[in-house]
């Protein structure tokens, strides 16, 4: 670490930090991945461990650094289900977002209290 520069702890909850760059338009895009293993079953609601692959790349914005916007980007995991029929496979959940929300959690948090 240079004397011009700090580490600063990412503050979501079970994430594994894979990398972080500037993109072209000089905001930060940080791509992580979820430390959790399995699931619960959309149908039948049991633990699901049966690792099925990665769902498309999301990127949502979180909480700004020094006035620079920050994206945060992964690829949910998928699970599969042994126990229903037709073995349907459930996309993880990850506690710092709301499915289709654009935003992290603390990042509408933040929005909020600007409000
Ligand atoms: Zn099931």
């Amino acid at each position: 670490m240079s004397n011009q520069s700090i580490e600063i702890p990412i503050d979501l909850p079970d994430v594994q930090v894979l990398s972080a760059k500037k993109t072209e338009q000089g905001e930060w895009l940080i791509e992580l991945e979820s430390k959790l293993r399995g699931t619960k079953c959309r149908q039948c609601g049991q633990e699901v461990t049966q690792f099925q692959g990665y769902g498309t790349s999301l990127r949502v914005r979180h909480l700004p650094l020094f006035e620079v916007p920050v994206w945060i980007e992964w690829r949910p995991k998928r699970y599969r289900c042994g126990h229903c029929e037709g073995k349907p496979t459930t996309t993880q959940f990850v506690s710092w977002h709301e499915p289709r929300s654009p935003n992290t959690k603390p990042y509408e948090r933040w929005l909020l209290k600007l409000l």
